[in-house]
């Protein structure tokens, strides 16, 4: 990165640090929380607009539309992360974030007239709705189980299936919704709230950052013009693909920004604290947990510095965001373990952000694929590579 290109994000993640630093996190606290302790649509909202007033909002995306680079993006959203409540205020959370991101990438000037343009002005929110229920044998780690269904009809398409964990289809005004039509997977973009969609459910799940939380929802007859078709028709894993390597990373930077938030809020405990005759720092147990944060933060910032870079040369980066996503998320749930560990019974309790973090963390290490899937996934590359160094 260039000193100029890299001033300019600096200058950016320094402005986001300090509004979330000073002005979000005395919203920690704040008790408008829907019914699994998500915030509510009411708070996001003043948050949104304190963060147009300090000039932070939708940071990684500059006045004319264009988007900061991955290794840019990377410095501004961690920032953004340094609160579970930043993301949302500044408008770089999930799902959102990547769906912009999406529709900058593959929308045509009408879809993104329409449905971009609001996302950018945190004026609504979105979803995107991949996964299935289990119990219908629908669509989950293997994507290709998809069960939703997509039929032309003369002018339009109709659209019937189920969906589950749809982080943010209540509420949302924008959908991106997957469903198979005969030549394959399509990407349809609808206005929400419809009648055809309607929300079974929202389980009460172990993380609770993001607003709506995560709906099982019904699709019946959802009627839907071409023009709200993404692409072509049979191309919507590939445009998928467009989005799952800058949104797997983009959730990297946002919880190792949470993650550095742990561990200052635990190394206060562990200078402040006292225990047979001496600060717990001073226990070498103590100290050694702190170091090995510190080791494996740093491990993560350079995984997604990497996998950025790669992402900046312009390929999908499957294999590499698979990699980064691994070893971040697996690291970062060690790195707030230990931080709860360090503060003893006051880890365990909402008296600090510690313990929605390490909640939040765990989740994490199964959204935009499992641990296991993505190795499975590294481990089938490893074998054509053989085969082809082989042959
Ligand atoms: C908090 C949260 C938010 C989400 N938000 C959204 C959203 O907004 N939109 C959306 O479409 N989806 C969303 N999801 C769904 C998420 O993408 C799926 O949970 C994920 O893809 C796994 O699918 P599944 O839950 O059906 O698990 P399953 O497919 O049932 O897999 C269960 C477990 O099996 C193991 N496994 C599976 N395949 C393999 C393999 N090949 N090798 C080894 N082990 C394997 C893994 O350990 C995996 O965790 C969200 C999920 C969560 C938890």
């Amino acid at each position: 990165m260039s000193e100029s290109t890299f001033g300019r994000a600096a200058a950016i993640a320094a402005k986001v640090e300090s509004f979330v630093r000073d002005v979000v996190i005395p919203f920690e606290k704040d008790p408008r929380r829907d019914h699994h302790g998500a915030p509510t649509d009411e708070l996001v909202d003043e948050l949104k607009e304190l963060a147009r007033r300090a000039g932070v909002l939708t940071p990684h995306i500059l006045d004319d539309h264009t988007h900061l680079t991955q290794r840019e993006t990377a410095l501004v959203l961690q920032k953004s992360g340094l609160s579970p409540l930043g993301p949302l205020a500044c408008n770089t959370a999930a799902p959102d974030e990547g769906n912009m991101y999406l529709l900058g990438k593959v929308g045509s000037d009408f879809l993104k007239q329409r449905y971009l343009h609001p996302l950018l002005r945190g004026s609504c929110r979105s979803a995107f709705f991949m996964s299935e229920p289990a119990e219908d044998g629908g669509a989950g780690s293997d994507p290709s189980m998809m069960k939703t269904t997509a039929v032309l009809k003369s002018d339009h398409w109709v659209v019937n299936g189920r969906k589950a964990f749809i982080t943010g289809a209540q509420g949302a005004q924008i959908g991106i919704v997957m469903a198979k039509s005969d030549a394959g997977a399509c990407l349809f973009i609808v206005d929400l709230p419809d009648p055809a969609i309607q929300v079974e459910r929202i389980p009460k799940t172990i993380d609770n950052s993001m607003p709506g939380g995560h709906a099982t929802v019904k699709i019946t007859d959802l009627r839907v013009g071409p023009e709200h078709l993404l692409g072509r028709s049979g191309e919507g894993f590939t445009y998928a693909q467009v989005r799952l390597a800058p949104a797997r990373l983009s959730h990297c930077m946002r919880w190792l920004g949470a993650c550095i938030r742990a561990q200052e809020i635990a190394v206060h405990y562990a200078n402040g604290r006292e225990a047979f005759g001496k600060t717990l720092i001073d226990h070498e147990g103590v100290g050694f947990m702190l170091a090995e944060n510190t080791i494996d933060l740093k491990l993560a910032e350079l995984m997604i510095d990497w996998c950025a870079g790669v992402i900046d040369t312009g390929t999908l980066a499957i294999a590499e965001s698979s990699m980064a996503k691994v070893a971040v998320s697996e690291c970062l749930m060690r790195v707030a373990d230990r931080c709860v560990q360090v503060m003893g019974g006051t880890g365990l309790t909402d008296d600090t952000v510690v313990e929605q973090i390490y909640r939040e963390v765990r989740a994490f290490r199964i959204y935009d694929g499992p641990t296991e899937v993505h190795k499975w996934a590294l481990a089938k590359k490893i074998k054509r590579d053989w085969k082809a160094s082989t042959a």
